[in-house]
Protein backbone atom coordinates (compact mmCIF):
# COMPACT_ATOMS: atom_id res chain seq x y z
CA UNK A 1 0.00 0.00 0.00
CA UNK A 2 1.80 3.13 -1.09
CA UNK A 3 2.01 6.90 1.49
CA UNK A 4 -1.30 7.96 -0.76
CA UNK A 5 -3.63 5.00 -0.33
CA UNK A 6 -2.74 4.93 3.78
CA UNK A 7 -3.39 9.33 4.02
CA UNK A 8 -6.87 8.62 2.46
CA UNK A 9 -7.68 5.54 4.73
CA UNK A 10 -6.71 7.75 7.88
CA UNK A 11 -8.80 10.48 6.63
CA UNK A 12 -11.94 8.76 6.79
CA UNK A 13 -14.14 9.68 9.43
CA UNK A 14 -14.48 7.57 12.32
CA UNK A 15 -17.85 5.91 12.83
CA UNK A 16 -18.84 8.02 16.18
CA UNK A 17 -18.35 10.85 14.05
CA UNK A 18 -20.54 9.95 11.27
CA UNK A 19 -23.01 9.27 13.69
CA UNK A 20 -22.74 12.99 14.82
CA UNK A 21 -23.07 14.53 11.27
CA UNK A 22 -26.55 15.82 10.05
CA UNK A 23 -28.18 13.21 7.87
CA UNK A 24 -27.87 9.86 10.60
CA UNK A 25 -28.43 12.12 13.35
CA UNK A 26 -31.66 12.62 12.33
CA UNK A 27 -32.52 9.16 11.34
CA UNK A 28 -31.52 7.90 14.76
CA UNK A 29 -34.78 9.40 16.43
CA UNK A 30 -36.94 6.79 13.93
CA UNK A 31 -34.44 4.29 13.67
CA UNK A 32 -32.60 1.27 16.10
CA UNK A 33 -29.42 2.75 16.76
CA UNK A 34 -28.00 -0.76 15.94
CA UNK A 35 -29.14 -0.77 12.90
CA UNK A 36 -27.79 2.99 12.08
CA UNK A 37 -24.39 1.84 13.61
CA UNK A 38 -24.16 -1.17 11.34
CA UNK A 39 -25.15 0.94 8.11
CA UNK A 40 -22.01 3.30 8.76
CA UNK A 41 -19.44 0.47 9.16
CA UNK A 42 -20.44 -0.59 6.43
CA UNK A 43 -20.75 2.01 4.25
CA UNK A 44 -16.71 2.39 5.81
CA UNK A 45 -15.95 -0.54 4.89
CA UNK A 46 -16.67 -0.05 1.80
CA UNK A 47 -14.31 3.25 0.97
CA UNK A 48 -11.67 1.28 2.80
CA UNK A 49 -11.91 -1.41 0.31
CA UNK A 50 -12.23 1.34 -2.56
CA UNK A 51 -9.42 3.06 -1.44
CA UNK A 52 -6.98 -0.32 -1.28
CA UNK A 53 -7.95 -1.26 -5.03
CA UNK A 54 -6.90 2.67 -5.96
CA UNK A 55 -10.40 3.26 -7.12
CA UNK A 56 -10.96 6.30 -4.56
CA UNK A 57 -8.31 9.67 -5.14
CA UNK A 58 -10.34 12.07 -2.94
CA UNK A 59 -10.95 12.00 0.92
CA UNK A 60 -14.76 11.84 1.76
CA UNK A 61 -16.04 13.99 4.17
CA UNK A 62 -18.80 12.54 7.23
CA UNK A 63 -21.75 14.30 5.41
CA UNK A 64 -21.11 11.51 2.42
CA UNK A 65 -20.84 8.67 4.55
CA UNK A 66 -23.93 9.45 6.92
CA UNK A 67 -25.50 10.07 3.26
CA UNK A 68 -25.07 7.06 2.25
CA UNK A 69 -25.75 5.17 5.39
CA UNK A 70 -29.34 6.84 6.01
CA UNK A 71 -29.94 5.52 2.58
CA UNK A 72 -29.21 2.33 3.28
CA UNK A 73 -30.99 2.33 6.32
CA UNK A 74 -34.21 3.94 5.10
CA UNK A 75 -34.46 1.62 2.71
CA UNK A 76 -34.37 -1.70 5.16
CA UNK A 77 -36.78 0.42 7.19
CA UNK A 78 -39.35 0.45 4.03
CA UNK A 79 -41.42 -2.69 3.83
CA UNK A 80 -39.76 -4.79 1.40
CA UNK A 81 -43.65 -6.87 0.72
CA UNK A 82 -45.36 -3.21 -1.05
CA UNK A 83 -48.60 -2.87 -2.60
CA UNK A 84 -48.80 -2.45 -6.47
CA UNK A 85 -51.04 -0.82 -8.61
CA UNK A 86 -52.27 -3.57 -11.43
CA UNK A 87 -52.68 -1.68 -14.58
CA UNK A 88 -51.21 -5.02 -16.60
CA UNK A 89 -54.89 -6.37 -17.03
CA UNK A 90 -53.65 -9.72 -16.49
CA UNK A 91 -56.28 -10.64 -13.56
CA UNK A 92 -54.63 -13.33 -11.77
CA UNK A 93 -51.05 -12.17 -12.00
CA UNK A 94 -48.92 -14.68 -9.80
CA UNK A 95 -45.81 -12.57 -9.59
CA UNK A 96 -48.29 -9.43 -8.10
CA UNK A 97 -50.31 -12.33 -5.40
CA UNK A 98 -52.27 -13.29 -8.06
CA UNK A 99 -56.33 -12.82 -6.65
CA UNK A 100 -57.49 -9.62 -4.47
CA UNK A 101 -59.72 -10.79 -1.79
CA UNK A 102 -63.32 -9.81 -0.92
CA UNK A 103 -64.33 -7.47 1.54
CA UNK A 104 -65.65 -10.24 3.73
CA UNK A 105 -62.75 -11.79 3.36
CA UNK A 106 -60.46 -8.93 4.23
CA UNK A 107 -62.44 -8.53 6.93
CA UNK A 108 -62.04 -11.85 8.09
CA UNK A 109 -58.09 -12.35 8.12
CA UNK A 110 -58.15 -9.09 9.93
CA UNK A 111 -60.59 -10.65 13.15
CA UNK A 112 -58.09 -14.22 12.53
CA UNK A 113 -54.89 -12.08 13.03
CA UNK A 114 -55.81 -9.92 16.15
CA UNK A 115 -57.22 -12.29 18.36
CA UNK A 116 -57.60 -16.07 19.53
CA UNK A 117 -59.77 -18.15 17.18
CA UNK A 118 -61.58 -21.90 17.97
CA UNK A 119 -58.66 -22.62 15.30
CA UNK A 120 -58.75 -26.25 16.52
CA UNK A 121 -61.24 -26.52 18.92
CA UNK A 122 -65.00 -27.52 19.26
CA UNK A 123 -66.62 -24.83 21.12
CA UNK A 124 -69.99 -26.80 21.46
CA UNK A 125 -67.78 -29.61 23.27
CA UNK A 126 -64.59 -28.09 24.02
CA UNK A 127 -63.16 -30.63 22.81
CA UNK A 128 -60.37 -30.58 20.46
CA UNK A 129 -61.09 -29.53 16.63
CA UNK A 130 -60.23 -30.13 13.25
CA UNK A 131 -58.86 -26.84 11.34
CA UNK A 132 -60.37 -28.79 8.29
CA UNK A 133 -64.01 -28.31 9.95
CA UNK A 134 -64.16 -24.54 9.27
CA UNK A 135 -64.73 -25.03 5.37
CA UNK A 136 -65.71 -28.52 4.86
CA UNK A 137 -69.31 -28.21 4.66
CA UNK A 138 -69.34 -24.83 2.39
CA UNK A 139 -67.04 -27.06 -0.02
CA UNK A 140 -68.84 -30.04 0.21
CA UNK A 141 -72.28 -28.21 -0.31
CA UNK A 142 -70.58 -25.62 -3.85
CA UNK A 143 -69.48 -28.93 -5.19
CA UNK A 144 -71.64 -31.43 -4.45
CA UNK A 145 -68.21 -33.85 -3.04
CA UNK A 146 -68.72 -36.12 -0.42
CA UNK A 147 -65.50 -34.68 1.63
CA UNK A 148 -63.09 -31.77 1.11
CA UNK A 149 -59.47 -31.16 2.19
CA UNK A 150 -57.51 -27.93 2.12
CA UNK A 151 -53.70 -27.64 2.11
CA UNK A 152 -50.86 -25.14 1.09
CA UNK A 153 -51.58 -24.84 -2.42
CA UNK A 154 -52.88 -27.10 -5.49
CA UNK A 155 -48.97 -28.13 -6.33
CA UNK A 156 -48.89 -29.46 -2.83
CA UNK A 157 -52.88 -31.12 -3.56
CA UNK A 158 -51.57 -33.22 -6.53
CA UNK A 159 -48.57 -33.60 -4.04
CA UNK A 160 -50.60 -35.35 -1.25
CA UNK A 161 -53.20 -37.18 -3.45
CA UNK A 162 -50.56 -38.95 -5.85
CA UNK A 163 -48.54 -39.57 -2.41
CA UNK A 164 -51.26 -41.54 -1.00
CA UNK A 165 -53.33 -43.06 -3.52
CA UNK A 166 -50.54 -43.91 -5.83
CA UNK A 167 -46.83 -44.29 -3.87
CA UNK A 168 -44.96 -47.09 -5.61
CA UNK A 169 -47.66 -47.64 -7.94
CA UNK A 170 -48.80 -46.87 -11.85
CA UNK A 171 -50.84 -43.28 -12.83
CA UNK A 172 -51.94 -42.93 -16.08
CA UNK A 173 -52.09 -39.40 -17.83
CA UNK A 174 -51.89 -38.57 -21.10
CA UNK A 175 -49.29 -37.50 -22.92
CA UNK A 176 -51.10 -34.12 -24.17
CA UNK A 177 -51.52 -33.00 -20.08
CA UNK A 178 -48.15 -33.70 -19.13
CA UNK A 179 -48.74 -29.66 -18.38
CA UNK A 180 -45.73 -27.35 -16.48
CA UNK A 181 -47.21 -24.83 -14.43
CA UNK A 182 -44.28 -22.62 -13.84
CA UNK A 183 -42.24 -22.21 -10.93
CA UNK A 184 -40.63 -25.66 -11.93
CA UNK A 185 -43.94 -27.65 -11.09
CA UNK A 186 -44.24 -30.07 -13.81
CA UNK A 187 -46.53 -32.91 -13.56
CA UNK A 188 -44.02 -35.74 -14.32
CA UNK A 189 -41.84 -34.54 -11.40
CA UNK A 190 -44.40 -33.82 -8.91
CA UNK A 191 -45.38 -37.82 -9.90
CA UNK A 192 -41.83 -38.55 -8.97
CA UNK A 193 -42.48 -36.46 -6.08
CA UNK A 194 -44.93 -37.81 -4.76
CA UNK A 195 -43.64 -41.57 -5.57
CA UNK A 196 -45.97 -42.53 -8.35
CA UNK A 197 -44.59 -44.16 -11.33
CA UNK A 198 -46.35 -42.08 -14.52
CA UNK A 199 -47.11 -44.25 -17.37
CA UNK A 200 -47.85 -41.66 -20.68
CA UNK A 201 -50.49 -42.74 -23.05
CA UNK A 202 -51.78 -41.39 -25.59
CA UNK A 203 -49.46 -38.68 -28.50
CA UNK A 204 -49.88 -34.74 -27.71
CA UNK A 205 -52.13 -34.56 -29.69
CA UNK A 206 -54.83 -37.45 -29.15
CA UNK A 207 -55.65 -39.70 -26.42
CA UNK A 208 -58.31 -42.42 -26.75
CA UNK A 209 -60.18 -44.51 -24.00
CA UNK A 210 -58.51 -47.65 -25.95
CA UNK A 211 -55.23 -45.98 -24.50
CA UNK A 212 -56.21 -45.73 -21.02
CA UNK A 213 -57.82 -49.09 -21.28
CA UNK A 214 -54.22 -50.98 -22.59
CA UNK A 215 -52.10 -49.36 -20.09
CA UNK A 216 -54.13 -50.40 -17.12
CA UNK A 217 -51.94 -53.46 -15.48
CA UNK A 218 -52.30 -55.12 -11.61
CA UNK A 219 -49.79 -51.84 -10.54
CA UNK A 220 -52.41 -48.79 -11.49
CA UNK A 221 -53.44 -46.93 -9.10
CA UNK A 222 -54.72 -43.69 -10.74
CA UNK A 223 -56.18 -42.65 -13.77
CA UNK A 224 -54.83 -39.11 -14.05
CA UNK A 225 -56.80 -35.97 -15.83
CA UNK A 226 -54.89 -32.90 -16.00
CA UNK A 227 -56.74 -29.75 -16.79
CA UNK A 228 -54.60 -28.04 -19.78
CA UNK A 229 -55.27 -24.81 -17.59
CA UNK A 230 -52.44 -22.39 -19.03
CA UNK A 231 -52.87 -24.10 -22.66
CA UNK A 232 -54.41 -25.55 -25.20
CA UNK A 233 -54.29 -28.14 -27.66
CA UNK A 234 -55.92 -27.17 -30.87
CA UNK A 235 -56.40 -28.67 -34.33
CA UNK A 236 -56.28 -32.13 -35.00
CA UNK A 237 -57.03 -33.30 -31.53
CA UNK A 238 -58.81 -35.71 -29.13
CA UNK A 239 -59.13 -35.80 -25.48
CA UNK A 240 -60.50 -38.63 -23.62
CA UNK A 241 -63.83 -37.25 -21.77
CA UNK A 242 -64.04 -37.40 -18.20
CA UNK A 243 -66.93 -39.59 -18.39
CA UNK A 244 -65.40 -41.82 -20.51
CA UNK A 245 -62.50 -42.01 -18.23
CA UNK A 246 -64.86 -42.32 -15.29
CA UNK A 247 -66.51 -45.31 -16.56
CA UNK A 248 -63.29 -46.95 -17.32
CA UNK A 249 -62.28 -46.45 -13.70
CA UNK A 250 -65.65 -47.56 -11.96
CA UNK A 251 -65.22 -51.18 -14.56
CA UNK A 252 -61.56 -51.43 -13.26
CA UNK A 253 -62.22 -50.04 -9.72
CA UNK A 254 -59.44 -47.48 -10.17
CA UNK A 255 -60.23 -43.75 -8.90
CA UNK A 256 -60.21 -41.17 -11.20
CA UNK A 257 -58.23 -37.94 -10.72
CA UNK A 258 -58.67 -34.76 -12.06
CA UNK A 259 -56.47 -31.72 -11.94
CA UNK A 260 -58.49 -28.65 -12.55
CA UNK A 261 -55.74 -26.08 -11.58
CA UNK A 262 -57.83 -22.93 -12.07
CA UNK A 263 -61.12 -24.64 -10.87
CA UNK A 264 -64.20 -22.50 -11.79
CA UNK A 265 -67.18 -22.32 -8.77
CA UNK A 266 -69.19 -20.39 -11.12
CA UNK A 267 -70.26 -20.44 -15.42
CA UNK A 268 -69.53 -17.27 -16.40
CA UNK A 269 -70.49 -18.18 -19.75
CA UNK A 270 -73.22 -15.58 -19.60
CA UNK A 271 -70.41 -12.71 -19.95
CA UNK A 272 -68.22 -14.31 -22.16
CA UNK A 273 -65.76 -16.42 -20.55
CA UNK A 274 -66.09 -20.09 -21.53
CA UNK A 275 -64.67 -22.96 -22.35
CA UNK A 276 -63.57 -23.44 -18.68
CA UNK A 277 -64.90 -26.67 -16.87
CA UNK A 278 -66.46 -25.74 -13.11
CA UNK A 279 -65.54 -27.60 -10.28
CA UNK A 280 -68.82 -29.04 -9.98
CA UNK A 281 -69.01 -30.44 -13.05
CA UNK A 282 -65.91 -32.37 -12.36
CA UNK A 283 -67.93 -34.12 -9.21
CA UNK A 284 -70.75 -34.57 -11.16
CA UNK A 285 -69.46 -36.55 -13.62
CA UNK A 286 -67.63 -38.82 -11.33
CA UNK A 287 -64.35 -37.64 -10.50
CA UNK A 288 -63.13 -39.63 -7.33
CA UNK A 289 -60.58 -36.66 -6.80
CA UNK A 290 -60.84 -33.23 -7.78
CA UNK A 291 -58.01 -30.80 -7.18
CA UNK A 292 -57.88 -27.06 -7.82
CA UNK A 293 -56.37 -23.71 -6.39
CA UNK A 294 -57.80 -21.37 -4.36
CA UNK A 295 -56.17 -17.82 -5.78
CA UNK A 296 -57.34 -18.72 -9.32
CA UNK A 297 -60.63 -18.40 -10.61
CA UNK A 298 -61.76 -19.52 -7.02
CA UNK A 299 -60.80 -15.56 -6.35
CA UNK A 300 -59.64 -16.24 -2.57
CA UNK A 301 -56.18 -16.90 -0.82
CA UNK A 302 -53.41 -19.25 -2.02
CA UNK A 303 -54.54 -22.81 -0.85
CA UNK A 304 -55.20 -26.08 -2.63
CA UNK A 305 -58.75 -27.92 -2.84
CA UNK A 306 -58.85 -31.36 -2.70
CA UNK A 307 -62.37 -32.46 -3.24
CA UNK A 308 -63.69 -36.29 -3.73
CA UNK A 309 -64.83 -39.29 -2.36
CA UNK A 310 -65.20 -39.73 1.59
CA UNK A 311 -62.65 -42.61 1.80
CA UNK A 312 -59.72 -41.43 -0.06
CA UNK A 313 -60.39 -37.87 1.62
CA UNK A 314 -59.82 -39.83 5.08
CA UNK A 315 -56.98 -41.38 3.78
CA UNK A 316 -55.33 -37.75 2.76
CA UNK A 317 -56.01 -36.59 5.76
CA UNK A 318 -54.31 -39.50 7.57
CA UNK A 319 -51.03 -38.95 5.60
CA UNK A 320 -47.98 -37.26 7.22
CA UNK A 321 -47.61 -34.69 4.71
CA UNK A 322 -50.91 -33.08 5.55
CA UNK A 323 -49.36 -32.12 8.83
CA UNK A 324 -46.54 -30.40 6.43
CA UNK A 325 -48.98 -29.22 4.13
CA UNK A 326 -51.20 -27.81 6.16
CA UNK A 327 -53.00 -24.32 6.38
CA UNK A 328 -52.91 -21.31 8.70
CA UNK A 329 -55.37 -19.20 10.24
CA UNK A 330 -55.42 -16.78 7.83
CA UNK A 331 -55.97 -18.87 5.22
CA UNK A 332 -58.52 -20.63 6.58
CA UNK A 333 -60.50 -17.12 8.02
CA UNK A 334 -60.10 -16.22 3.90
CA UNK A 335 -61.26 -18.83 2.54
CA UNK A 336 -63.95 -19.61 4.61
CA UNK A 337 -65.23 -15.74 4.13
CA UNK A 338 -64.63 -16.35 -0.15
CA UNK A 339 -66.22 -19.89 -0.31
CA UNK A 340 -69.41 -17.60 1.94
CA UNK A 341 -69.63 -15.19 -0.86
CA UNK A 342 -70.67 -18.05 -3.27
CA UNK A 343 -73.51 -19.18 -1.29
CA UNK A 344 -75.53 -16.70 -3.02
CA UNK A 345 -74.46 -17.32 -6.57
CA UNK A 346 -75.47 -14.11 -8.42
CA UNK A 347 -74.34 -11.75 -5.81
CA UNK A 348 -70.49 -13.68 -5.99
CA UNK A 349 -70.03 -11.54 -9.24
CA UNK A 350 -70.11 -8.28 -7.31
CA UNK A 351 -68.38 -9.62 -4.26
CA UNK A 352 -65.79 -11.73 -5.42
CA UNK A 353 -62.91 -8.71 -7.26
CA UNK A 354 -61.69 -11.62 -9.05
CA UNK A 355 -64.90 -12.37 -10.92
CA UNK A 356 -65.56 -8.98 -10.89
CA UNK A 357 -62.19 -7.76 -12.91
CA UNK A 358 -62.95 -10.93 -15.40
CA UNK A 359 -66.58 -9.98 -16.04
CA UNK A 360 -66.26 -6.70 -16.35
CA UNK A 361 -67.79 -5.43 -20.06
CA UNK A 362 -65.82 -2.99 -21.75
CA UNK A 363 -69.21 0.10 -21.04
CA UNK A 364 -68.22 -0.94 -17.25
CA UNK A 365 -64.57 0.11 -17.87
CA UNK A 366 -65.02 3.09 -20.51
CA UNK A 367 -66.12 5.73 -17.67
CA UNK A 368 -63.26 4.81 -15.23
CA UNK A 369 -60.52 5.01 -18.61
CA UNK A 370 -62.22 8.18 -18.94
CA UNK A 371 -61.45 9.38 -15.65
CA UNK A 372 -57.43 8.05 -15.78
CA UNK A 373 -57.87 10.08 -19.06
CA UNK A 374 -58.87 13.30 -18.15
CA UNK A 375 -56.89 13.59 -15.25
CA UNK A 376 -53.87 12.43 -17.25
CA UNK A 377 -54.36 15.32 -19.38
CA UNK A 378 -54.72 17.78 -16.32
CA UNK A 379 -51.66 16.56 -14.87
CA UNK A 380 -49.29 16.03 -17.80
CA UNK A 381 -49.75 19.17 -19.74
CA UNK A 382 -47.81 18.06 -22.64
CA UNK A 383 -45.10 15.80 -21.27
CA UNK A 384 -46.55 13.18 -23.04
CA UNK A 385 -49.50 12.51 -25.39
CA UNK A 386 -52.42 10.46 -24.72
CA UNK A 387 -54.95 7.78 -26.05
CA UNK A 388 -57.47 5.73 -25.34
CA UNK A 389 -58.05 2.72 -27.54
CA UNK A 390 -59.42 -0.65 -27.10
CA UNK A 391 -57.20 -3.58 -26.50
CA UNK A 392 -57.76 -6.84 -24.37
CA UNK A 393 -56.75 -7.87 -21.08
CA UNK A 394 -55.85 -11.93 -20.14
CA UNK A 395 -56.72 -13.58 -17.05
CA UNK A 396 -53.43 -14.64 -16.15
CA UNK A 397 -52.36 -16.90 -13.50
CA UNK A 398 -52.46 -20.30 -15.51
CA UNK A 399 -56.12 -19.77 -16.42
CA UNK A 400 -57.87 -19.27 -19.74
CA UNK A 401 -55.18 -18.87 -22.15
CA UNK A 402 -56.92 -18.34 -25.16
CA UNK A 403 -59.34 -15.95 -23.97
CA UNK A 404 -59.10 -12.26 -24.55
CA UNK A 405 -61.02 -10.07 -22.79
CA UNK A 406 -61.91 -6.95 -24.78
CA UNK A 407 -61.08 -4.08 -22.38
CA UNK A 408 -60.26 -0.41 -22.78
CA UNK A 409 -56.56 1.50 -22.53
CA UNK A 410 -54.65 4.69 -21.64
CA UNK A 411 -51.73 4.88 -23.86
CA UNK A 412 -49.32 7.02 -23.13
CA UNK A 413 -46.68 8.09 -25.81
CA UNK A 414 -43.56 9.64 -23.43
CA UNK A 415 -41.90 12.74 -24.05
CA UNK A 416 -38.04 12.45 -23.25
CA UNK A 417 -38.13 9.06 -21.96
CA UNK A 418 -38.11 5.62 -23.16
CA UNK A 419 -41.15 3.21 -22.39
CA UNK A 420 -38.80 1.24 -20.73
CA UNK A 421 -37.96 3.74 -18.60
CA UNK A 422 -41.15 5.15 -17.70
CA UNK A 423 -41.99 1.44 -16.69
CA UNK A 424 -39.02 1.62 -14.09
CA UNK A 425 -39.91 4.67 -12.89
CA UNK A 426 -43.72 3.26 -12.27
CA UNK A 427 -41.95 0.74 -10.59
CA UNK A 428 -40.43 2.64 -7.86
CA UNK A 429 -43.70 4.50 -6.87
CA UNK A 430 -45.70 4.02 -3.90
CA UNK A 431 -47.62 2.45 -4.06
CA UNK A 432 -45.31 0.91 -7.30
CA UNK A 433 -47.21 0.19 -10.76
CA UNK A 434 -46.63 -2.68 -13.01
CA UNK A 435 -47.67 -0.97 -16.73
CA UNK A 436 -47.40 -2.60 -19.88
CA UNK A 437 -45.60 -1.76 -22.86
CA UNK A 438 -46.47 -2.19 -26.22
CA UNK A 439 -44.89 -0.60 -29.80
CA UNK A 440 -43.00 1.60 -27.37
CA UNK A 441 -45.59 2.56 -25.66
CA UNK A 442 -46.79 2.44 -22.36
CA UNK A 443 -50.05 1.22 -21.69
CA UNK A 444 -52.63 1.14 -18.80
CA UNK A 445 -55.34 -1.54 -18.71
CA UNK A 446 -58.13 0.22 -15.77
CA UNK A 447 -59.32 -3.98 -15.94
CA UNK A 448 -57.54 -4.16 -12.78
CA UNK A 449 -56.95 -1.20 -10.93
CA UNK A 450 -59.31 -1.04 -8.51
CA UNK A 451 -61.45 2.44 -8.60
CA UNK A 452 -60.20 4.10 -6.06
CA UNK A 453 -56.84 3.67 -7.42
CA UNK A 454 -57.05 5.84 -10.07
CA UNK A 455 -55.94 9.41 -8.83
CA UNK A 456 -53.19 7.30 -7.31
CA UNK A 457 -52.28 5.92 -10.76
CA UNK A 458 -52.74 9.28 -12.49
CA UNK A 459 -50.60 10.40 -9.91
CA UNK A 460 -47.67 7.95 -9.99
CA UNK A 461 -47.60 8.63 -13.92
CA UNK A 462 -47.65 12.81 -13.47
CA UNK A 463 -44.55 11.89 -10.76
CA UNK A 464 -42.45 9.57 -13.49
CA UNK A 465 -43.04 12.11 -16.17
CA UNK A 466 -42.38 15.39 -14.27
C1 LIG B 1 -51.91 -23.70 -11.33
C2 LIG B 1 -51.95 -25.17 -11.45
C3 LIG B 1 -51.33 -25.98 -10.49
C4 LIG B 1 -50.57 -25.40 -9.34
O1 LIG B 1 -51.42 -24.70 -8.48
P1 LIG B 1 -50.81 -23.72 -7.36
O2 LIG B 1 -52.00 -23.36 -6.54
O3 LIG B 1 -50.21 -22.58 -8.10
O4 LIG B 1 -49.82 -24.50 -6.60
C5 LIG B 1 -51.41 -27.35 -10.65
N1 LIG B 1 -52.06 -27.89 -11.70
C6 LIG B 1 -52.67 -27.14 -12.65
C7 LIG B 1 -53.37 -27.83 -13.79
C8 LIG B 1 -52.65 -25.75 -12.54
O5 LIG B 1 -53.25 -25.01 -13.47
Amino acid sequence: MDSEQQRLLRSLPAVDEVLQAEPVKGLLAEAPRGLVVEAVREVLEEYRASIRQDRYPDPVTREEVAVSAAKRVRAFLRPHLRRVINATGVVLHTNLGRAVLSRKAREAVQVAAAGYTNLELDLATGERGSRYHHVNRLLTRLSGAEDALVVNNNAAAVLLALSTLARGREVIVSRGQLVEIGGSFRVPEVMAQGGAHLVEVGTTNKTYLRDYQAAITPETALLLKVHTSNYRVVGFTRETSLEELVALGRAREIPVMEDLGSGFLVDLTPWGITGEPTVRDSVAKGADVVTFSGDKLLGGPQAGIILGRADLIRKMKAHPLTRALRVDKLTLAALEATLRDYLDLPGARERIPTLRMLTAQVEELQPRAEELLALLEQQLTGRGALELTAGYSEAGGGSLPTTRIPTMLVTIFPRGVTADALVARLREQEPAVMARIQDDRVVLDVRTVLPEEIPLLAGAVTACLT
